[in-house]
């Protein structure tokens, strides 16, 4: 068939091999998710019903582009294919099955506001500090709990977390995570982690349920294996067991999830859970320039957990990568901008073609200021979705009490707004009251009576006003159904009257998804067009799966995290400096900086033609400008591959710096390794104040006999003491203690020193 000769040999050999479990191991860019791709469609062609397969995916943008592709391939039927992320795929089958579990069909799926909500709610309740108990803790520990599948039950029994939370002075966690989980249960709400969680208390406590699913999907793929955590890793493994026809595809050297439990143990245990499992092994890379690939596995190669690939590339050699330093990171969004509408009209690209990635979103600000001032187009990937928005999570509110008005989080957000004089003592009743009688609030809201005192007449009011959007809902169409409520609830009314800018804005966004549900409810591909279905994944979307401008020429923006999978053909990897990237919190153990270094790996890897790195020499932190050095990272750079561009030049503005310091240079320049007590003070000013002028005789000399106890000076830090020295010609480092700076690190092959 014409369309396997889009592959390589060993690409060819995994898409034919469909029967039995089956792993591909291989580097970026190597053809990993092509291979699914085309895995799927020789399925198809060869006759497996679409309904039959599974493809467990990373993002659901990325299972839309590949049902377009696979369309392309080979039709229609693509649309039939079970496709999307673990989360979409598992909500989807729960809504099916949720009554076996106790849950009710239209439950909720809280996000994590209301999970968090939900926590402090609990925490205040319960009287525990908030510093020991921080609602985010305590819901990082939640969440770990759920995805290695440790009930609230279990939590309690297991002597080992018992002891831990003791020794930590938070003994209480594990009845936090009871009533956590008890509530969420009466409320009828399912948060993230439960998608996963009951799907396997689904599976392992109903087997007509699970034998209903094995045989339907009668072959599964999963893309970005290296990420899965625990809990995903035993649905696919319970899913697969009766046929085996299992396919994963993944990358060792990006696994960048482990904070949220993913587990490279998953790949390992692969091999034993089937022993006759076909390895596939892609070595060429097909995205990137030779140039690009070499730097990324040089980089790699200085993790010690990895296993061992071997990634080339036959495309052009490419250009060295680029390596900008700017002085502030205003400068940096500046000069980066000017790179890239230099770069298109130079080259004849577009602005799709290029691509910013940062370690942290808070880095997306100086890189749009600079964009915005030349007027360049661009769009933030990751950020805060559209169904985030206050106003947008206000008027959803109503729509998920209409269907649940067990709903907890969605009544606290609506009781009293608009406000309708039901006030928070009288809400803090009802919660209590609930709490205290096991019931829900919306129980106490109907027959308020029996268990408050002073019940104002506005909340009976309330009350018949869901009703009746419950009647409404069940009778009309979507966009019918949520005009009504959003007209008699009173919120389009409250942001009509709010003649504000923001006002205005809100008001807008309301339109928005007014016209969102309108849309829906014309569809002419779906047979149910209710509010409930529209609704039903609604906690599930991220503004990037709803983009309705994705065809809109603009420069991309977003997190390395959230870049995973794609490519781009000219790529700026911004903020390379300590503390920012590897982050401060990695700095304190090897696993964790090994996995800065993957993160690194996979920004490198999304680039195609052009790579270039930037870093800038201070930076606006908390409001306080404070000084950067460059990150460790562009060390571990071989020299022979880079192009520096320090044209930038110092720009004195106040509170930044005269002169410069930790200049990074290579080739003559210093190295410096700096591991940084992650809690160490950043120092500002004072160092860079006295930069050091050389002697008039200094002359950088032969090191080659440099010992212990030796004073030297050195360009720019001054006279010191060599401290130490460690490793073997050409590489030895040496610790000198500098009397203006402090202690540095330098190989001395590049560090310009005067031996005294
Ligand atoms: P990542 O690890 O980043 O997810 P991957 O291994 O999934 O990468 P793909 O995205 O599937 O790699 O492929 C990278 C690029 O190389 C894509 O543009 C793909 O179309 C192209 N490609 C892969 N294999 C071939 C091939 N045999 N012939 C031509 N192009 C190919
Ligand atoms: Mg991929």
């Amino acid at each position: 068939m014409d369309y396997l000769a889009g592959l390589n040999r060993e690409q060819r050999a995994a898409v034919e091999q469909t029967e039995g479990p089956v792993m591909i191991i291989a580097g970026a860019g190597s053809g990993k998710t092509r291979v699914i791709t085309f895995r799927v469609a020789h399925l198809i062609n060869k006759g497996v019903d679409a309904f039959n397969i599974l493809v467990l995916t990373f993002t659901n943008k990325a299972a839309k582009e590949m049902r377009e592709r696979i369309n392309n391939l080979v039709g229609p039927d693509a649309k039939n294919i079970w496709m999307g992320t673990f989360h979409s795929v598992f909500a989807k089958i729960l809504r099916v099955e949720a009554d076996k579990i106790g849950y009710p069909n239209n439950f909720t799926i809280y996000d994590t506001d209301d999970s968090k909500s939900v926590l402090r709610a609990i925490l205040k309740e319960m009287n525990l500090d908030d510093k020991l108990y921080n609602a985010n803790f305590v819901y990082n520990r939640i969440s770990a709990a759920k995805n290695n599948l440790v009930s609230w039950m279990d939590y309690q029994q297991n002597a080992q977390i018992q002891a831990d939370d003791f020794s930590s002075g938070r003994g209480h966690l594990g009845k936090v995570y009871e009533n956590y989980a008890k509530r969420c249960f009466r409320a009828g709400a399912m948060d993230f982690d439960d998608l996963l969680f009951k799907t396997n208390e689904l599976l392992r406590d109903h087997a007509d349920v699970l034998n209903k699913y094995q045989h339907k999907f009668k072959y599964l793929m999963v893309d970005e294996y290296q990420d899965t955590n625990f809990s995903q890793y035993l649905i696919v493994k319970k899913l697969a067991a009766v046929n085996e026809n299992l396919c994963v595809v993944g990358d060792d050297a990006q696994s960048i999830y482990a904070f949220r439990g993913a587990n490279i143990q998953n790949i390992l245990n692969f091999e034993k859970d089937y022993p006759d499992l076909k390895v596939f092994k892609l070595e060429q890379n097909y995205r990137s320039t030779q140039n690009i690939v070499n730097v990324a596995n040089s980089i790699i190669a200085n993790n010690k957990e990895q296993l061992k690939k071997n990634v080339f590339s036959e495309k052009e050699t490419g250009d060295k990568i680029k390596v900008i330093r700017a002085f502030s990171d205003n400068e940096e969004g500046k000069i980066i901008a000017e790179e890239i509408m230099q770069r298109r009209t130079t080259n004849g690209l577009k602005w799709n073609d290029f691509a910013i990635l940062y370690r942290t979103n808070a880095q997306s600000r100086s890189m749009e200021e600079g964009l915005r001032k030349l007027n360049i187009p661009y769009k933030i990937y990751g950020g805060l979705s559209f169904y985030q928005r206050k106003e947008i999570k206000d008027l959803i509110a109503y729509f998920r009490l209409t269907f649940n008005p067990n709903d907890e989080e969605a009544l606290k957000r609506v009781i009293n707004y608009p406000k309708r004089g039901i006030g928070d003592t009288t809400v803090d009743k009802i919660i209590l009251a609930a709490d205290k009688n096991q019931i829900t609030p919306w129980e106490v809201i109907l027959a308020p009576t029996q268990y408050i005192d002073k019940t104002p007449a506005s909340l009976a009011n309330f009350a018949t006003m869901i009703q009746s959007f419950q009647v409404i809902a069940k009778n009309q169409l979507a966009y019918d159904a949520a005009l009504h409520i959003a007209q008699h609830s009173g919120v389009l009314k409250d942001l009509y009257e709010d003649k504000s800018v923001e006002g205005l804005n809100r008001y807008e966004n309301i339109q928005e998804l007014l016209n969102g549900i309108k849309e829906f409810q014309e569809r002419e591909d779906i047979e149910e067009r209710g509010l409930d279905v529209f609704m039903q994944d609604v906690a599930l979307l991220t503004n990037d799966d709803n983009d309705k401008n994705k065809d809109a020429d603009t420069v991309s923006l977003m997190t390395i995290h959230s870049s995973k999978g794609l490519e781009f053909q000219n790529v700026h990897v911004v903020g390379l400096e300590e503390n920012l990237f590897p982050s401060q919190m990695s700095l304190n153990s090897r696993s964790d900086l090994e996995e800065e270094r993957r993160l690194f790996y996979v920004a490198i890897t999304r680039a195609e033609h052009k790579l270039t790195i930037s870093y800038a020499t201070s930076r606006f932190k908390f409001g306080t400008l404070i000084n950067c050095e460059p990150s460790r990272f562009l060390d571990e750079i071989d020299a022979k591959y880079l192009e520096l561009d320090f044209t930038a030049k110092p720009q004195p503005s106040p509170g930044s710096f005269g002169n410069e310091r930790a200049a990074w240079s290579r080739g003559g320049g210093d190295t410096f390794s700096k591991p940084k007590p992650a809690s160490a003070p950043v120092k500002t000013t004072s160092v860079l104040a006295k930069a050091h002028v050389p002697s008039p005789d200094f002359k950088p000399s032969d090191t080659s006999n440099l010992q212990v106890g030796m004073e030297v000076e050195h360009e720019r830090f001054g006279f010191g003491k060599v401290i130490s020295l460690e490793g073997n010609k050409p590489d030895v480092k040496a610790t000198i203690f500098f009397k203006e700076v402090g202690q540095k690190q330098l190989l001395l092959k590049f560090a310009k020193l005067h031996v005294l």
